[in-house]
């Protein structure tokens, strides 16, 4: 089996730019019994967002990206307006993926489609980005979404959860994609696909792939890095490093504050480095939480023997640039897909 990137003279995708048009292509599908992997993305695709769609055209006969940019899960004072678009980019991205099954019948799978809803489409109630403003239905999932990412974006996974639960209704996927670098997003879905008892995907066929990551310096891929300067950029991989040296301190026997403090102390150095260099580098948080209820682990909380997972995440701020990554501690069976 390989997956490799070749430029086809004419993009084969098919691209639907309403609801009813996919929908007439999925009963298709249906009828055909042909599996449907799914990857929602917001566009501005790099190498994290095309290592999901590989896995899907590995696992299924059909795949399907979405492109939206999702206003519900941006604050109003949040980058809607400005967050990057690169529509022709990506779609020359998704043109040069190519796998090729090594079983019969061989024949060489690409994405199938892209869907590319309107906002109307997406919120025929209309959408507002001040919650007290909005009209229509929204979905929530309690106890996931308030820690870590919540504290400092209260209203971004009711966003989340709303425009994940209409595309998976629209798209109606066999399997769906999301990634280990939205850890959180990926189990309040799961959370939220078992709670309404969803068919397409049933939850164990929401699938979390690991974070890519600069080959360099180990810098989560993120369509927001465009906004970082060159300085910024310099000192950005600083929190993924931290992360990593409190990974080996918890390792080492130490409990959750010493963990969590490890993290901090790492990023007070690169603060001051920062400093010197003109970058104002801002911890939001690091937490520990249990990979299954997202609960904060206890201060004195020690690595389990049987080595159960948890999840090391954090946030920071590197000048205007808001970056997020995470490291799962322990076992990762049943959480990542390998
Ligand atoms: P976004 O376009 O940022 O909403 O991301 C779409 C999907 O791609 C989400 O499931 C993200 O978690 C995933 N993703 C974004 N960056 C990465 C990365 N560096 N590695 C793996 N998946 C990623």
């Amino acid at each position: 089996m390989s997956i490799s990137a070749s430029v086809p003279s004419s993009s084969h995708i098919l691209v639907f730019g309403t609801i009813k048009d996919y929908r007439q292509w999925r009963e298709n599908a249906f009828e055909t019994r042909r599996s449907v992997g799914f990857v929602p993305t917001m566009g501005a695709l790099h190498d994290g967002h095309l290592s999901l769609v590989k896995r899907s055209l590995a696992e299924n006969e059909l795949t399907v990206i979405s492109i939206f940019v999702n206003p519900a899960q941006f604050a109003p004072h949040e980058d809607l307006a400005t967050y990057p678009r690169t529509l022709p980019h990506d779609l020359s991205l998704l043109s040069a993926l190519e796998y090729q099954p090594a079983n019969p019948p061989n024949t060489p799978r690409t994405p199938s489609a892209i869907f590319l809803p309107s906002v109307k489409d997406m919120y025929p109630s209309g959408i507002s980005q001040d919650v007290s403003q909005q009209k229509g239905t929204f979905v929530e999932v309690k106890g996931y979404g308030e820690q870590m990412e919540g504290r400092s974006r209260p209203t971004f996974f009711r966003g989340v959860a709303t425009v994940v639960t209409k595309l998976f209704n629209i798209i109606q996927p066999t399997n769906a994609y999301f990634g280990q670098k939205d850890i959180q997003q990926a189990i309040l879905l799961r959370r939220l696909v078992g709670d309404l008892h969803l068919s397409h995907p049933t939850q164990s066929r929401l699938h979390i792939v690991p974070t890519a990551r600069d080959a360099i310096d180990g810098l989560a891929l993120s369509s927001r890095n465009v906004y970082l300067t060159p300085a910024e950029r310099q000192l950005a991989p600083a929190l993924y490093t931290a992360l990593r040296g409190a990974a080996r301190t918890w390792a080492a026997g130490a409990n959750k504050r010493e963990t969590v403090q490890h993290a901090l102390k790492d990023l007070e150095v690169a603060k001051h480095e920062g400093k010197n260099q003109g970058v104002e580098i801002r911890v939001d948080y690091i937490e520990m939480n249990d990979p299954d209820t997202l609960e904060g682990l206890g201060d004195e909380q020690v690595q389990r023997s049987d080595g159960s997972a948890v999840i090391l995440s954090g946030a920071a701020w590197f000048g205007r640039t808001r970056l997020i990554d995470n490291i799962i501690l322990g076992n990762l069976e049943g959480i990542i897909a390998k």
